[in-house]
């Protein structure tokens, strides 16, 4: 039987894989509620926004109005997702509005030419310095690596392959990297694999290893089985969102992250502590699902927790 972590860390990415793939714009003062209602909930990991080109993804422009307009408790880490050192130079101006930033790039060559229209070497060089530059402003890196267990235009992604690319990230100085199945296409059992290899060969189990990040997409309906498999392998910190928001910008109809309701109530149920109030955060999802005007994928948001006095009374 599987050992699994006794607590989990989740990084609430809705605001940004989230905001960012649905097609409406959403107002700044909603997404600052929304936020809001996201740290109320107890996340203590939030990717608030990304400093993107307006004109490529306008659904995040405002990210700087965001971060203006968000108080940060203490023990919350809102981070951005930074695509170049472009990106990097207009989020300094914020500089003390966050305390993370997530660099990205592919696994793939196709994925990578059609998200971010470099080569992965051209990347990796490229998100070296903006590692660089973060690390001396203070900022702790995660690096993300999307189309990591699989590629809708090259099919099968060598774990190999990926170990390569995390190991130049980490080397460069993430304390943190993240695994993408961008589109849904990891099985439990390839994750299982995955993440054993991924662990010993990172050194992960030690003091000075990367911590490692299980970021699934639900688009075939398998996230959840993924992540129990990751936990299996003492994977304890993931990304999601509420509502089961997001997708990827290519190929169009990638669908959402794991929604982060249903992913902690499974953890709930499992004895796995996340420091989330499931119903703080059902009540920010239903606020989003409100602002959008259309139900949400995640299966929460129709259910409702797991109720084990059904009928009784208080409590
Ligand atoms: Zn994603």
């Amino acid at each position: 039987m599987a050992g699994y972590p006794a607590s989990v860390r989740i990084r609430e990415v809705g605001p940004r894989d989230g905001f960012q793939n649905e097609p409406e714009v959403i107002a700044t003062a909603d997404k600052v509620r929304l936020i809001e209602m996201l740290v109320a909930s107890g996340l203590k990991r939030i990717e608030v926004t990304s400093f993107v080109r307006p004109d490529v993804i306008p659904q995040l422009a405002d990210g700087a109005a965001v971060l203006a307009a968000l108080e940060r408790p203490e023990d919350v880490a809102f981070s951005v997702l930074i695509p170049n050192e472009r990106g990097l130079d207009n989020a300094l101006r914020e500089r003390e509005r966050f305390d993370e930033i997530s660099v990205f790039l592919s696994a793939s060559e196709t994925h990578n030419r059609k998200n971010v229209n470099r080569s992965i070497a051209e990347s990796l060089d490229g998100l070296e310095r903006v590692i660089t530059t973060a690390i001396a402003e203070g900022l702790r890196c995660e690096g993300v690596i999307a189309t990591s267990f699989g590629c809708p235009y090259e099919g099968e992604v060598s774990p190999e392959r990926v170990l390569g690319i995390a190991e130049r990230l980490a080397a460069a100085g993430c304390a943190e990297i993240g695994f993408g199945d961008t589109t849904g296409m990891a099985n439990p059992l390839q994750v299982d694999g995955f993440f054993t290899g991924m662990r010993s060969q990172l050194g992960a189990e030690g003091p000075a290893g990367p911590e490692l990040t299980a970021h699934f997409h639900n688009t075939r309906g398998q996230g959840l089985a993924n992540a129990v498999a990751a936990l299996g392998q003492g994977i304890d910190s993931f990304e999601s969102s509420f509502g089961e928001l997001g997708g990827c910008p290519v190929p169009a109809g990638s669908t959402g992250n794991i929604a982060s309701e249903d992913l902690v109530s499974m953890l709930h149920e499992m004895g796995i502590e996340t420091g989330i109030d499931l119903e703080a955060l059902l009540a920010a999802s239903r606020a989003v699902q409100d602002v959008l005007g259309r139900p949400l994928g995640a299966h929460l948001l129709s259910a409702g927790p797991v109720d084990w006095e059904p009928g009784g009374v208080g409590g």
